[in-house]
Parts: structure tokens; C-alpha cells; sequence
């Protein structure tokens, strides 16, 4: 066994509100600067949506997609002139139109315009163009939008099938929030890209890094990055990427994206794993068995060979103090109700979420669910956010695990909202 830190966090989309308030403050820190305009170390996603940059998770049309030779994450073998091209090119970068213009909001404009009955709204126009988004007309977070347009275009307005599939009839629709930051990887495609050497993974805590000195504009771990996390400072010609606010997580403090939530959706902590075993993890060929398979290198904290190991290891001991007291390793290991975001990168995320509940009181309140309390099994087919759609993104499809962890958390609210203190609900836990 060979212990090893790594900075993580879990976010519980639960309590997502979409304030966006993570992102603006991580941008007035970070990225508050010329060259970085574009760029959010933090940003929010309506869900389903292309996010940000658009169309990110579709691997194929970035890199051509991946396949697995021997253990090892490669290429597909089947274009080699794609390949070379990926070499020598790099080809597969986002761009502007990708993320979206930046602009300065002319605030004369709402001084000096006259007074308007109704608020003047901005107008969402047919967005898809054959398979692709078209690039004008988009914004982050436009699919929020569309969802009040599908309401007020009527039932006259034919859509599209392509429409219908990706966001159905406004009565059918579903949304959540999906804040997204870097994983910080155990195994990070981005340092694996790097022909410089200027990113790296720092030793003592996992937190990824860019060595501005070292970096010579390849740009290959924009592409290299599947959560396409790293940015391109156009002022600097350097890359850069969120630095899990490391000068504040060194002294004991959260990061500025998780002090100032709003939804208080983000816990900080320490995952232990054994180093020894990440190699099994490139071996494993079915996807599916990718969620499991890192839950299984995980260390728990309170374990006597694991602190006599991680001693040997050099592992300080406000580390391990700062795995034992964050509720992170129970969310993920004992509690089983936080998943990695798409683990078929294969990159081992550290940012794990707790899928949302969709409005799943409401459907207890109508009788529509069965709680905990009238001793049945919750019924989980109810709920709005289909169970496949949060499979395919935590854990490759398989669906048992988000079911798993859906129906504790629902036993766990039925729970509290049935705790009363002398007769009367006890209010803090609602
Ligand atoms: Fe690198 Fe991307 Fe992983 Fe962050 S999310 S460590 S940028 S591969
Ligand atoms: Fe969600 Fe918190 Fe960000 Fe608001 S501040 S969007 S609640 S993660």
C-alpha cells in the first residue's frame, strides 16, 4: 500500500439553486484579467444543455474519440492520418464561438432607455442546425431560456424530432444544475499532454498546476483535457486553470467557490487511495465497472494501518487530519450516494456529486411516493429526471448505483422531516 493525498470535493446538486454566485467570485479572484475574459474556472450547466464549452462531453468530436489498447487509453486506431494530425496540429481545441463572445454591459443603456410596459426579453431563435448547435444565437446557460419559449411558442409550432429528443415538450421537461470546476484527476490527461512538462500534479496534495514559466503555447492539454477544463490565456500565450485556490486550501481555508455558495452544496476535504493500485484501474474494460473500481483504491482515514502507512508515506498530519474531519469520504464510501462525473474518461476525477432529487417531496406530499415512515420501500419511478440521464453521467449507465443512493436520500429526508421535538416539528431539520 502506498498512501497518497488528493484535494477533492463533493457537490450535492440537491441544493444547486443555479445563483451562479461560485463562478462570479471564482472569476473576480482568478480570472478577472486580460486574456482570460472567456474563461470560467467555474461555471454552472442547465442540464440536459451543451454546456460549457459547447458540446464538451462529446469525446468523438474532439479528439476522434478513445479506445483501450492493453490498459492503456489511446487514440482510435482507425484514422491514422487523424492521429498525425492530433500530433503535429492539434486540431481539436474549442473555439471562441465555443465558449461564448465576451462583452461589457453597456449599463447606459438601461439608464437612458425609455419606460417599457414589459421587460424587452432577448429572443431564443431555432438552435439546431442538423446535429450541431449553430453558432450564433447560444449562451451558456441558454437552455433555461428555451424551455419558457417552448411554453409561449404553442402547441401551432412544429419542432423539430431533433428538438423534441434533446428537449421535449415544455410539460415533459426536466432541468438541474451542474456546477463544474476541475477534477483535479488522479490521473490527469492534461499533465499526460503536456510536452513542456509545466503542468503537474503537486505531491503533497493532488492539486493540478501550470508552470507559467515552463509553458511554450502547445495548447495540447486543451485538447487533451475531456472536462476541457484548461484554458488559453490569449494576452499571456500561457494555459491556465483553476488552481483549487491553493494559497487558501494551505491555510486551512475552503476554496472562494465554496465559501461563497449560496446553496452551501459544496464539501471540501481529503481523499486517501492507494497509489499501488491505480494501475488496475487502466486495466478495468468495461466501463461500467469504473465507478466501483475507484471507490475500491479509496483509504479510509480512520483506519490504523492506513495512518501508520501514510506516516511512512509523508503524508503531513493536517492532511490527515483534514480527511478524518470532512464528511467527503463518508458521502463517498460509506454512504455511497456521490459519483464521479463521467468515469469513462478515466482521468479519476475528485470532484464527486450527489445526484439531485428532482422535486420529489411534492410526489410524497400527493401520496405519490411511499416514505420510510409507512415502513415501505420509496418508490423511485416517479421522479421527474430520468434515471437513466444521471446514470449516463455518473456512472457510465449503470443505473443501480444512482438508484442505490436516491433511495437513501430518500429515506434520509423522510427521516428528518418526521423527527419532532416534544409533539411539534422541529423546524431546523426541515
Ligand atoms: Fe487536468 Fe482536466 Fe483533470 Fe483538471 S479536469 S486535472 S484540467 S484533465
Ligand atoms: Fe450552485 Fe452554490 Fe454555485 Fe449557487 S453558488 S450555482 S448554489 S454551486
Amino acid at each position: 500500500m502506498k498512501v497518497r493525498a488528493n484535494f477533492s470535493l463533493v457537490m450535492n446538486l440537491d441544493k444547486c439553486i443555479g445563483c451562479h454566485t461560485c463562478s462570479v467570485t471564482c472569476k473576480n479572484v482568478w480570472t478577472n484579467r486580460k486574456g482570460v475574459e472567456y474563461a470560467w474556472f467555474n461555471n454552472v450547466e442547465s442540464k440536459p444543455g451543451v454546456g460549457y464549452p459547447k458540446n464538451w462531453e462529446d469525446q468523438e468530436q474532439w479528439n476522434g474519440g478513445w479506445e483501450l489498447h492493453n490498459g492503456k487509453l489511446q487514440l482510435k486506431s482507425g484514422n491514422r492520418l487523424n492521429i498525425l494530425k492530433n500530433i503535429f496540429m492539434n486540431p481539436n481545441m474549442p473555439t471562441i464561438d465555443d465558449y461564448y463572445e465576451p462583452f461589457t454591459y453597456d449599463y447606459a443603456v438601461l439608464q437612458n432607455s425609455e419606460l417599457l410596459e414589459a421587460t424587452p426579453t432577448a429572443r431564443p431563435r431555432s438552435l439546431i442546425d442538423g446535429l450541431r448547435m449553430e453558432k450564433i444565437e447560444w449562451g451558456p446557460n441558454w437552455e433555461d431560456d428555451l424551455g419558457g419559449k417552448f411554453k409561449q411558442r404553442g402547441a401551432d409550432v412544429n419542432f423539430s424530432d431533433m428538438e423534441k429528443q434533446i428537449y421535449g415538450e415544455f410539460e415533459q421537461t426536466f432541468l438541474m444544475y451542474l456546477p463544474r470546476m476541475c477534477n483535479h484527476c488522479v490521473n490527469p490527461a492534461c499533465v499526460a499532454a503536456c510536452p513542456s512538462g509545466s503542468l503537474y500534479k503537486r505531491e503533497e496534495d493532488g492539486i493540478v498546476l501550470v508552470d507559467q514559466d515552463k509553458c511554450r503555447s502547445w495548447r495540447m492539454c486543451i485538447s487533451a483535457c475531456p472536462y476541457k477544463k484548461m484554458f488559453y490565456n490569449w494576452e499571456s500565450g500561457k494555459a491556465e486553470k483553476c488552481t483549487g485556490c491553493y494559497p487558501r486550501v494551505e491555510s486551512g481555508l475552503p476554496t472562494v467557490c465554496s465559501e461563497s455558495c449560496v446553496g452551501r452544496i459544496r464539501y471540501n476535504g481529503v481523499m486517501l487511495y492507494d497509489a499501488d493500485r491505480i494501475e488496475e484501474l487502466a486495466s478495468v474494460e468495461n466501463d461500467q465497472d469504473l465507478y466501483q473500481a475507484q471507490l475500491d483504491i479509496f483509504l479510509n482515514p480512520n483506519d490504523p494501518e492506513v495512518i501508520k502507512q501514510a506516516k511512512q508515506d509523508g503524508i503531513p498530519e493536517s492532511w490527515m487530519e483534514a480527511a478524518r474531519n470532512s464528511p467527503i469520504y463518508k458521502l463517498i464510501v460509506d454512504w455511497k450516494v456521490a459519483f464521479p462525473l463521467h468515469p469513462e474518461f478515466r482521468t479519476m476525477p475528485m470532484v464527486w456529486y450527489v445526484p439531485p432529487l428532482s422535486p420529489v417531496q411534492s410526489q410524497i406530499d400527493q401520496g405519490n411516493l411511499s416514505t420510510m415512515s409507512d415502513g415501505a420501500i420509496p418508490s423511485i419511478e416517479n421522479l421527474r429526471l430520468p434515471m437513466k440521464y444521471l446514470a449516463n453521467m455518473f456512472t457510465a449507465g449503470d443505473e443501480k448505483p444512482i438508484v442505490g443512493a436516491l433511495k437513501r436520500m430518500i429515506a434520509m429526508r423522510s427521516f428528518y422531516r418526521s423527527l419532532n421535538v416534544e409533539g411539534k416539528t422541529d423546524l431546523a431539520v426541515l
